[in-house]
């Protein structure tokens, strides 16, 4: 894995700072644990907190020359170990390794840390070797265990740990990254603003589904603009197959109420940014015509509809009357 510190001071601004004032004031714990989504950064943090205590002349940052940052960035520093789930977990030979490497005469001068990706990969017999460690820190080893799923590590491991939690993923962060794997813009777009993560984002472009209930949505934007029936036409064609069940409809109904959030950011500041970039000449047109007053109602219908689904309305009727009260609005233009 690639050395992430330089990343960390962005992604996580606020923690850096903490840690930074504890690493200076030499309040850190030997035990860390760093609880955060994923693709919130918990590498990049843990990277950082390691070069932050190891470079030889650390500001406010560490100094990035130095013979400690060098070999750090180089992944050659022999201070640094980590383990990671050999397939579904860690096992126990992978801490007793572990351990032992740690105990070894110490090549380089200073502090040792050892990180544990996902810690929460620990069966039974590895999280009780590596209590057993943790019980009896050595002055000079830090541990920094990384995890999305804090309560399902032992509590005993966890009242070991000082516990940081990294703030979640911004959707500006998590639209960039799933563009660095290869996702179109407008999709990232619209991603970024249904989850919560890189891996949900990346498991939402591969599922053909969320792709049709995106371009319905899209469509039966297009055909409101035309008249009712153009609009009930469309619902029945590329909407109403797509509402299996109600998870899949809730996410239509989503998707319908960020196209109308885009025309009221649209309206309020021409250059803000879109759920659905590819549509903007569209929300531009819409939102010219209409007023705030209209597109506050149709945000209602909306919203009234999504409660409605909850308590179990039909769903295609539920559909083909949100289409006609979202048309009523306009046609009071
Ligand atoms: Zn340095």
């Amino acid at each position: 894995m690639d050395w992430q510190a330089s990343q960390a001071p962005e992604r996580q601004p606020r923690l850096v700072a903490q840690l930074t004032r504890m690493i200076q004031s030499d309040r850190l714990s030997h035990a860390v644990l760093l609880t955060g989504e994923q693709g919130s950064g918990k590498e990049a943090v843990a990277h950082f907190l390691i070069q932050m205590t190891l470079c030889e002349n650390p500001q406010n940052v560490p100094c990035e020359t130095c013979r400690a940052c060098r070999l750090l960035k180089s992944g050659n520093h022999l201070n640094v170990h980590s383990v990671e789930a050999d397939g579904q977990f860690i096992k126990r030979e992978q801490i007793d390794q572990l351990i032992h490497e740690l105990s070894k005469t110490a090549r380089e001068s200073g502090r040792k840390f050892y990180i544990v990706h996902e810690a929460h990969r620990m069966n039974a017999s590895s999280a009780n070797a590596l209590l057993k460690f943790l019980e009896e820190p050595t002055s000079d080893v830090t541990a920094i265990l990384l995890t999305n799923q804090p309560h399902a590590l032992l509590p005993t491991i966890r009242s070991r740990c000082q516990q940081m939690t990294l703030q979640p993923i911004s959707s500006e962060q998590l639209k960039q990254q799933l563009m660095e794997q290869e996702v179109t813009e407008s999709m990232a777009s619209t991603i970024s603003k249904m989850a919560n993560s890189v891996e949900e984002g990346l498991a939402l472009t591969e599922e053909e589904e969320f792709g049709l209930a995106r371009r319905g949505v899209l469509k039966l934007m297009e055909a409101l603009e035309r008249g009712t029936a153009h609009a009930l036409v469309q619902a029945h064609e590329h909407v109403i197959p797509l509402l299996k069940d109600k998870e899949k409809a809730e996410r239509i109904l989503d998707l319908l109420l960020f196209a109308y959030r885009d025309i009221v950011a649209c309206k309020a500041n021409p250059g803000s940014d879109c759920t659905f970039p590819d549509k903007k000449a569209l929300w531009e047109q819409i939102a010219m015509r209409s007023t705030f007053e209209q597109l506050t109602y149709q945000l209602e219908h909306i919203m009234k509809a999504r409660r409605r689904l909850h308590q179990n309305a039909n769903r295609t009727l539920l559909m083909e009357q949100l289409v006609i009260e979202l048309r009523e609005v306009n046609a009071g233009v």
